[in-house]
């Protein structure tokens, strides 16, 4: 069986699909994380961490990915998904 494999868009890694976080910019120009992958538009991946998310940041590779800046407001809504992923 083929595990769906993506790359996180800050450390560049390639990790299973279900390991990372989608970020999506939707058809009308929102960015939001889409936590369930059901959400259309053009979608990026990172790291469920954030140290990745960190990165992101640093090098602006999520506005860059999504060809959209990211606001301050998307980037703490990242980051509180991120930490409730990590407390299950
Ligand atoms: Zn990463």
């Amino acid at each position: 069986m083929k595990i769906p494999m993506r790359q996180c868009s800050a450390c560049r890694g390639h990790f299973e699909k279900r390991q990372l976080l989608r970020i999506v910019r939707t058809p009308d120009g929102d960015v939001l994380v889409d936590r369930r992958g059901k959400v259309s538009g053009r979608g990026v991946y990172i790291c469920c961490n954030e140290d990745c998310l960190n990165k992101a940041i640093k090098t602006k590779a999520l506005s860059r990915a999504l060809e959209t800046p990211v606001s301050d407001e998307t980037i703490e809504s990242i980051r509180q998904a991120i930490r409730e992923t990590a407390n299950g």
